[in-house]
């Protein structure tokens, strides 16, 4: 096993082991860039140090040396010559890059010998002592574990002494005393003298620098940024250039182009007599890149150059650090630049038209959760700056949330109605809370995970929320809510950042989303190549009209039930789940008929020549029924006694309603109900035929587990709609289809085939059936489950492809056994998400059909799946 590698050696593809800022020096080098030489130590090595029990074998040392022995041979110059020296940093560097996490030492090889050798060679004294003092103040933090403030404090005494405001005006008699006054401090602090010998000096950083990839803010930083399966860090060695050799010396950092706009203008920042970690720590405040035109113009051209040479080489904007050595430019480092997801779709295109990559290139260059980010209000990032955050709890749904705090979803209904912008507050939300979510800006919860009821039902609705806030506490009943000392009422201003979790107090600016410009263009370039249909779940007009603008091509599920909660049709919804007989029951259903129709008109009107699919009435009963206060007000509207009703819900209520009486089950008990909810699709597809359009009528029949099932609630469906066909002497084309959301059904798809004219994957159901998992209750354990490493995903996000996607796998196979051409979808909240669609993609699904803000995501997820799959 080889452990070191000169920059020679190595090429870009070698980032898992040399580490990326590793395999990026070696890159350049070997493209003739101007890079000072050194070598990097592997990640294996640092896998092998943490083996030995946090010791570099003997092997991998004599490695180093031999390398060491290279490098001086190169530089002419050897470590610790007095007269001579080398000088190197030695440098951190992972696969994946995380900033300022780990730890660097700079100007290593000088002591109070060599720093003089050093101001000869140069002649430039200054230089040299400044060096050594910056060493020593590296290597005393890094190495030696003493607090920066320590070495601040006499720096910045010294500064006073002199009354001068930056490092840069030290003089090399100033600096020599602090070099001094630094040992000093050391030899208090550890009870250990600063190591003179240099070869000493280059084992304990390397040791440090592999330590550094276990300090608590790397690992955080791994944590928050899911970052596994990496072996650790690599050790860069590499000779020291000098940014401080005087002012036509300096050192910078640069962006290809501009990372918050995408903007292809050169960005960035440097310093003149300055080094390293000076302008990136804000030393002193840097000028801006343009300056160094003026500055030095021939740097500056050939700064230009590399970056466009680099960009061509790597096809990606490219994040550069610099160093200027009396008029001589080196690079440190290049990789790809971090960027917001605005900047990254405009670069991705702007690279496709500069004909540095290809379309399909541009499309896999974007990550899908970008462009969720850009389909979201959001906040003005300017006017953030201006207001403190008062709490913070997860980012369970991304946008901007502004306005005036309510605490129940009535006051949200009706403060909207007046035309004011609202923020639900609840200690957590249930269904009843749907309509007043809707009605809100954002919702802030002081309970629950990021799929609780909240969480899932505002991404659904493409609304910001911020969920488990637990430094808030709420008192419903007195509507009020605290942070800290402070209290908050109804009508108080509140701000919520979706995407980050923080809560403001007051109003912050927001920016609205829109496809135009090259997000447009990256849309348009993904449905040339994407192979899966994209479909929207869509409950209202409203919701199907933004779907249709983000490009769905049709409506993959509407959920019935929703409209239940509108107005005042929950009263009608009521007596007709506590009627005594089939009358009254039936009267029930008759005022519930023209609403619904109402509802489907539009729809159709909406989708007009695309297909809208209908799911019969599915939730159970329950969901809809009185609770608490609201059982007085209820038994009174219903004309019974608040005994007779409590009575009612008592023998409605079931252990298991998710395993209960819903779903298909209530259309064969109460075959009434079908025959409603059919009556009022058939009069609206007949009503908008006569305004001349064709509507595509999909009806679907939920939770069936058994062919039987189908069967029955088909021949309800029929006749009810052929009567009506009849009676109004028309003929409207439907189908007829089911969810496939319980296992069995995934088992028997070839038998439920026979009566199916299409299938759609209900995955939130037969992902809580396949786990045995309450989708309603998972959120409390997935979240540990998660941390423990136990479940990569939770399956209520992604679909778990080995388990649930077994009984898919079987569905499609069996389905499609019975009925080559037999449609197939996917509607469960998973459909908008990018691992799942190409899942879906990969298994000849039909389509995807997900909440309106998802769509734009699964379209491009769904383009990426066809182009991996074209590639591989
Ligand atoms: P980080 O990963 O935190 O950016 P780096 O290893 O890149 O740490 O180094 C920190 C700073 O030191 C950078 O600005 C880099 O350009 C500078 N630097 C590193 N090695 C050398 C060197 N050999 N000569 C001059 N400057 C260097
Ligand atoms: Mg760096
Ligand atoms: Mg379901």
């Amino acid at each position: 096993m080889k452990y070191v590698y000169s920059f020679e050696e190595g090429k870009k593809e070698m980032k898992q082991l040399l580490g990326g800022k590793g395999a990026n020096l070696a890159e350049m080098a070997s493209i003739g860039i101007s890079v000072p030489p050194g070598f990097t130590i592997t990640t294996e090595a640092c896998k092998r140090y943490y083996e030995e029990n946090k010791r570099l074998p003997e092997e991998i040392r004599d490695e180093v040396k031999k390398h060491l022995k290279q490098l001086e041979a190169k530089m002419d110059k050897k470590l610790g010559d007095p007269s001579n020296p080398l000088l190197v940093s030695v440098r951190s560097g992972a696969a994946v890059s995380m900033p300022g996490m780990m730890d660097t030492v700079l100007n290593l090889g000088l002591n109070d010998e060599s720093v003089k050798g050093l101001a000869t060679r140069t002649s430039n004294e200054k230089m040299a002592w400044d060096s050594y003092r910056r060493f020593i103040q590296m290597f005393g933090n890094v190495v030696m574990g003493i607090d920066h403030s320590h070495f601040e404090r006499i720096l910045e005494k010294k500064k006073d002494e002199q009354d001068i405001e930056f490092d840069n005006e030290l003089e090399v008699q100033q600096l020599k005393e602090l070099v001094e006054e630094y040992k000093n401090m050391i030899k208090d602090k550890t009870g250990k003298e600063f190591p003179q010998n240099p070869e000493e000096q280059l084992w304990q950083a390397i040791d440090a620098v592999f330590s550094s990839w276990n300090n608590k803010r790397a690992i955080q930083y791994r944590e928050i940024n899911n970052i596994k399966g990496l072996l650790g860090t690599a050790v860069n060695v590499q000779a020291m250039v000098f940014g401080n050799m005087g002012n036509d010396s300096g050192t910078g950092v640069c962006f290809t182009r501009n990372p918050s706009t995408g903007e292809n203008k050169f960005f960035g920042e440097y310093l003149t007599n300055a080094q390293g970690e000076d302008v990136v720590a804000g030393i002193r405040t840097p000028k801006d890149i343009s300056q160094l035109q003026e500055d030095m113009p021939q740097v500056y051209e050939e700064l230009l150059e590399i970056t466009r040479k680099l960009e061509k080489h790597y096809k990606d904007m490219q994040d550069i650090e610099f160093t200027i050595e009396k008029g001589k430019l080196y690079i440190l480092q290049t990789r790809n630049g971090k960027r917001t997801a605005f900047a990254e779709v405009k670069i991705a295109v702007d690279f496709e038209e500069e004909g540095l990559i290809t379309k399909k290139e541009a499309i896999l260059k974007i990550k899908p959760k970008s462009i969720s980010t850009l389909l979201h209000k959001r906040l003005d990032p300017e006017d953030k700056k201006n207001n403190t955050v008062i709490a913070r709890g997860l980012p369970a749904s991304p946008g901007a949330g502004v306005g005036k705090i309510v605490f129940n979803a009535e006051d949200a209904a009706q403060m909207k109605e007046m035309g004011e912008k609202v923020i639900l507050v609840r200690v957590e939300t249930s269904p009843e809370d749907i309509k007043g979510m809707n009605a809100a800006q954002g919702v802030l919860t002081q309970r629950g995970g990021m799929t609780s009821h909240a969480a899932v039902v505002a991404r659904g609705m493409g609304k910001c929320a911020v969920v488990g806030c637990s430094d808030i506490s709420i008192n419903e009943e007195k509507e009020e809510m605290r942070i800290g000392e402070k209290e908050f009422r109804k009508g108080d201003y509140l701000t919520l950042d979706g995407s980050t979790g923080e809560v403001f107090e007051g109003k912050i600016k927001v920016i609205d989303p829109e496809i135009k410009g090259s997000f447009a263009k990256v849309m348009e370039w993904a449905d040339e190549f994407r192979k899966l249909g994209v479909r929207t779940n869509a409950d209202t007009p409203k919701d199907a009209k933004k779907a249709k603008e983000f490009g769905a091509e049709g409506i993959g599920l509407c959920r019935t039930e929703h409209m239940f909660f509108e107005g005042d049709r929950i009263q009608s919804v009521r007596k007709m789940i506590l009627a005594e007989n089939y009358e009254e029951r039936k009267e029930a259903l008759d005022e519930l008929l023209p609403f619904q129709r109402e509802d489907f008109i539009e729809l159709f009107r909406v989708m007009k020549g695309l297909p809208v699919t209908i799911r019969l009435l599915d939730p159970p009963l329950h969901e809809f029924l009185p609770k608490g206060e609201e059982i007085k007000e209820s038994a009174s509207r219903l004309n019974v006694s608040e005994e007779k009703l409590k009575e009612k819900l008592d023998a409605l209520s079931e252990i298991n309603p998710m395993l209960g009486h819903r779903g298909c089950r209530l259309a064969i008990t109460y075959p009434e109900i079908a025959e409603m909810q059919t009556k009022a699709i058939i009069e609206a597809a007949i009503r908008v035929k006569e305004k001349g359009i064709e509507p595509i009528v999909e009806i679907m029949v939920p939770l069936v587990a058994h062919l039987n099932e189908l069967k029955k609630v088909k021949e309800v469906i029929t006749q009810t709609a052929e009567r009506i066909m009849k009676e109004k002497n028309t003929e409207i084309k439907y189908r007829i289809g089911t969810m496939i959301e319980i296992p069995r059904a995934a088992l028997t798809a070839d038998e439920i085939a026979k009566e199916a004219e299409f299938f759609s994957f209900g995955t939130n159901d037969l992902t809580q059936m396949c786990f045995g998992f309450s989708r309603d209750d998972a959120g409390r354990f997935l979240q540990e489950y998660k941390k423990k490493e136990i479940l990569e995903d939770d399956p209520f996000q992604t679909i778990d492809t080995e388990g649930v996607g077994q009984l898919i796998e079987i569905a499609v196979e069996k389905g499609r056994k019975t009925k080559p051409n037999l449609k197939i979808g996917i509607c469960g909240e998973q459909g908008g998400e990018a691992k799942s669609v190409e899942f879906c993609h990969k298994k000849k699904l039909d389509y995807v059909s997900c909440s309106p803000f998802r769509v734009p995501v699964a379209r491009l997820a769904a383009a990426q799946s066809a182009i991996r799959e074209e590639k591989e």
